[in-house]
Parts: C-alpha cells; sequence; structure tokens
C-alpha cells in the first residue's frame, strides 16, 4: 500500500466523519458497541462449528475469513502486505514410517523391526533423518553398576526392563559412549506398557506436527535425541536369537547373557523425517486504520489479539470462548467503534494473530519481519486476551507500577478504567510474558495488556460462549476505544 492511497482513504473518511476527533466521535465511536453485538460475535468465534481454532485447522482458516469480511464491510484497510493476511511459515515434520525402521545384523542372518509395531521411540525434537549404528552390548537391568562395568564405547546398551528402570538411564549410557539404549522387557514386566507410554507421541508423528521454523536451539536437543528404543517383548526376543554366545540348551526366552557381553550383532536405527517448510502457511488477520494528522500518521498503535484456540481432542470441542474468543470479538468491536469515530490522528493497526496457543508465534512472526504501509512505524502495542469472564469490576493490566516496563498508557488506563466500571486495575505482571504483547514489546515499543482474569474453565472444553459476560466485554472494549482516543495527544509520553 503507497502512502497516497492511505490519505486519500483518510480524506474520505475524515469528510464522512466531520466530527472526528471530538467528543462526539468518541460518543458515537463508544455507543456502536452494544452487548448484542458482542454476544453475536462470540457465539460464531467460540462455536462448535469452529472446532476450537487450532493452529493450524479448517476453523482457523473460516475464523480469519470472517474477522476480513467484517474489515471489509466496515471500510477498514488491508494491513498487509498484499492483503487483510499477513502470512507466515510453519514447519511440518512427520516420521516417515514406511522407510524408519531397525536392523539387527549378525553374520548369518538379520531381523527387521517395524516402528509404532516392534519397537517405540520419542519423537520429540527429531527434525532430521537419524542413523544411528553399532554393535551390542547387554548391560543387565541398566543399574549404574552394571553400566560401569560394560565396555559402551560405540555400542548399543541392550537393556532388561522389568518396568523400574529409571530415567536416568541414557545419560549413563551416554556418559559411558553408547549410542543409545535398547529396552526389552522381561516376561515379568510390571510397569506402564510401551505402547502406551510411547505410542500415541509417535503415531501423531507418524500423521505428522507443525511448529514455528526457528523453534528450540540444538543444544536442548542433544540429550531429548540420545536414542532409546522400546522394543515388544517379541521383537526383543528375534533380536537376542540372532545373538552369539547363548549355550545350545537354553531357550532364547530363558537367557539372561553376562552383564558386559558383546553379542556378536549390530544393530542400526534408520529414522526418516519429512520436512515441509513451505506448504503450512498460518494467517494473521491486519487491519490498517490510516491516521489523519500528516505527520502523527506515521506512528502506528497496534491493538491485538489472538484468535487461535487449542481445538479438539478426545471428541470434546476447546471452544476457547473466553481464551481468546473474548478478545477477538472486543477487536471487532474496536474495529467497528473506529469506523464511527473516523480517523484519529495517529493510525491503527488492528491484528488477529494465530499460533499465541503453540508458544506466541502469529505475534512473533509478525514482530520479527513487521509489515506497515511505507513510512510508518509502531509506537505502542494494547493487547487483549481473556477479557470476559470473572467479577464485572474485575480487571488487570500490566505493566504495573511495578514493573520496570510501567509506562503511560498504563497510566492512562488507570485513569480511564472508572469510566467503564473497573474502579481499579490490579496487577497482571505475571502474565507479562505470557501474551502476544511479550512480543510487541520486543520490538522496543511499549505495551499494555489487559486481561479480566484466570477462571476455573481456563483451557478446558467448558470456556464456552454462553459463560462470557457480554457487557465486560463491552466496556473492555469501550475503554480500550478511549484509551486509543487518549494517545492522540501532540507527543505521546510514555
Ligand atoms: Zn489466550
Amino acid at each position: 500500500m503507497k502512502t497516497i492511497a492511505r490519505l486519500s482513504a483518510a480524506l474520505l473518511a475524515c469528510s464522512l466523519s466531520a466530527a472526528a476527533g471530538s467528543d462526539a466521535a468518541l460518543e458515537a465511536a463508544l455507543e456502536s458497541i452494544t452487548a448484542e453485538n458482542v454476544s453475536a460475535d462470540i457465539h460464531f468465534i467460540a462455536s462448535d462449528a469452529l472446532a476450537g481454532r487450532d493452529t493450524p485447522s479448517e476453523g482457523l482458516v473460516v475464523a480469519a475469513r470472517f474477522v476480513r469480511s467484517r474489515l471489509q464491510r466496515l471500510g477498514i484497510e488491508p494491513g498487509a502486505e498484499d492483503g487483510y493476511f499477513h502470512r507466515y511459515p510453519l514447519m511440518r515434520l512427520g516420521l516417515d514410517a514406511e522407510r524408519t525402521r531397525l536392523v539387527g545384523s549378525a553374520p548369518e542372518a538379520a531381523v527387521e523391526l517395524s516402528p509404532g509395531s516392534d519397537y517405540w521411540f520419542r519423537s520429540n525434537y527429531l527434525r532430521e533423518d537419524v542413523d544411528t549404528g553399532g554393535g551390542v552390548v547387554f548391560a543387565g537391568a541398566g543399574s549404574e553398576e552394571e553400566i560401569e562395568a560394560c565396555e559402551l564405547e560405540g555400542d548399543w546398551a541392550v537393556v532388561f526392563d522389568d518396568g523400574s528402570t529409571d530415567s536416568r538411564l541414557r545419560r549413563r549410557v551416554r556418559k559411558a559412549g553408547g549410542v543409545g539404549v535398547v529396552l526389552i522387557p522381561t516376561a515379568d514386566f510390571d510397569g506402564e506398557g510401551y505402547a502406551e507410554r510411547y505410542g500415541p507421541g509417535l503415531a501423531s508423528f507418524v500423521e505428522g506436527r507443525v511448529s514455528y521454523p526457528s523453534e528450540r536451539g540444538a543444544s536442548s536437543r542433544r540429550m531429548s535425541l540420545f536414542p532409546q528404543l522400546a522394543l515388544t517383548r517379541s521383537a526383543g526376543l528375534r533380536l537376542l536369537a540372532l545373538a552369539a554366545g547363548r549355550p545350545a540348551d537354553v531357550r532364547v526366552e530363558d537367557w539372561t547373557p553376562a552383564v558386559g557381553a558383546e553379542l556378536g550383532l549390530s544393530l542400526a536405527d534408520e529414522r526418516r523425517v519429512l520436512r515441509d517448510d513451505e506448504s503450512v502457511q498460518m494467517e494473521n488477520v491486519c487491519g490498517f486504520w490510516p491516521g489523519s494528522d500528516p505527520e502523527l500518521s506515521r506512528e502506528v498503535l497496534i491493538v491485538s489479539a489472538h484468535y487461535d484456540h487449542v481445538g479438539a481432542r478426545d471428541g470434546k470441542i476447546w471452544n476457547g470462548a473466553d481464551d481468546n474468543g473474548s478478545g477477538t470479538t472486543g477487536l471487532l468491536q474496536i474495529a467497528e467503534a473506529l469506523s464511527r469515530y473516523g480517523p484519529m490522528r495517529r493510525s491503527v493497526l488492528l491484528i488477529w494473530v494465530s499460533g499465541e496457543e503453540k508458544g506466541l508465534w502469529g505475534s512473533r512472526a509478525w514482530s520479527d519481519a513487521p509489515w506497515l504501509p511505507e513510512g510508518c512505524r509502531p509506537v505502542a502495542n494494547l493487547n487483549i486476551d481473556m477479557i470476559g469472564r470473572n467479577a464485572p469490576d474485575e480487571l488487570y493490566i500490566t505493566p504495573s507500577a511495578d514493573h520496570e516496563q510501567h509506562n503511560g498508557i498504563v497510566k492512562l488506563a488507570q485513569r480511564l478504567a472508572p469510566l467503564e466500571g473497573f474502579p481499579a486495575l490490579e496487577s497482571a505482571d505475571d502474565y507479562y510474558h505470557r501474551s502476544d504483547q511479550a512480543m510487541f514489546a520486543r520490538m522496543g515499543i511499549p505495551v499494555a495488556f489487559l486481561f479480566a482474569g484466570i477462571h476455573e474453565d481456563y483451557h478446558k472444553p467448558t470456556d464456552t460462549p454462553e459463560k462470557i459476560d457480554c457487557d465486560k466485554l463491552r466496556r473492555v472494549a469501550r475503554l480500550i476505544v478511549r484509551l486509543l482516543d487518549g494517545l492522540q495527544t501532540d507527543s505521546l509520553e510514555f
């Protein structure tokens, strides 16, 4: 979008709303926000039809188009480089189960085992193909003394697991120079079954999952990637049947090799990962309301809310009515109020971000590569998340006076809050890093986060729209409009 287009739209809006910037403009804007409109919007955004708005999901795509449609109808301009959607890629990873296998080889024979039926492993942090090979040493039950008694350099440690192996086993084997752990359950295994413990995670990895491309550094993955293979008992016995050293008169199921024995076979753990960096594109929805002042319009006030939630599982939908259907809805009302107000002196970017629940992905993507119309720069962020529950006069804000990022927006909010039925805004400093304002703050701009508190339905399928206090939500949206109106002075004092 070019500056010229932006100014002409501002002039047009100006002529339509002659009262822009006046008390009458503010009144008209505030009056446009009604509990009925709030109720209508939140019953759609948090409806079962959107299936919990997971990132990524069809429901989220529909929500984004609903928001875009509203912006278009209200005459709010597109706020992203090529329209209303700011897009960012997610990395999609999955296990290629067909080409992933565990091969045990002896001089005369070999066995090939399949993931998910013969063995399991944890796939968290698996990002690329893994090939781990080595000889095989029997390490008893994997106790500290037993591991110390083994020559493990470059070898796998095979451990008989009766259900009591401890969580430090992998570290011990790694420290001893081993390449990985192979767990074989004993006949009297008495613990949580491997299929139950590792099956769901591996199955979901076979299906594929998405993550933010730069998520987590390599260092945190090193130990997590150290292999531990959990075999079925029958797969373990097939492997042991290949091993050397078993007395001829002992059946393989009755055999316990000596601790430290080299089993005369090699084991190759081949994992193939399908990685796609391109095809999953997420959307933040951006609406731009150009300012009217030739200079101040270059300064952009960002108002944000995440529109995603955590989706559905076990046949239940997590509607996320308060988290964050409430903020999503509030921002829609703010868009409508701005259209009634007419242009403010400064410009406003309304941004509905996705991926918040997964780790602030949408706001991270935007703040990593911010896009605003030419010549514009962000000067502040107001973020709303969970604003529709708890006592009608209960509202929190961060950074409070006790916080080092305390700023003029928060002071202004404290002054304006009583006008909307919130006598005092208590501190939400514990949540300073827990919603999208944390990402906008990284850009070096002052932020304010408004939030109405946690409740018993937080992150449960019971966070449903009929529990939302639509009048309270209305008043929080009005407070944001008052704040925007108050942030139009010649110079902003933060
Ligand atoms: Zn939230």
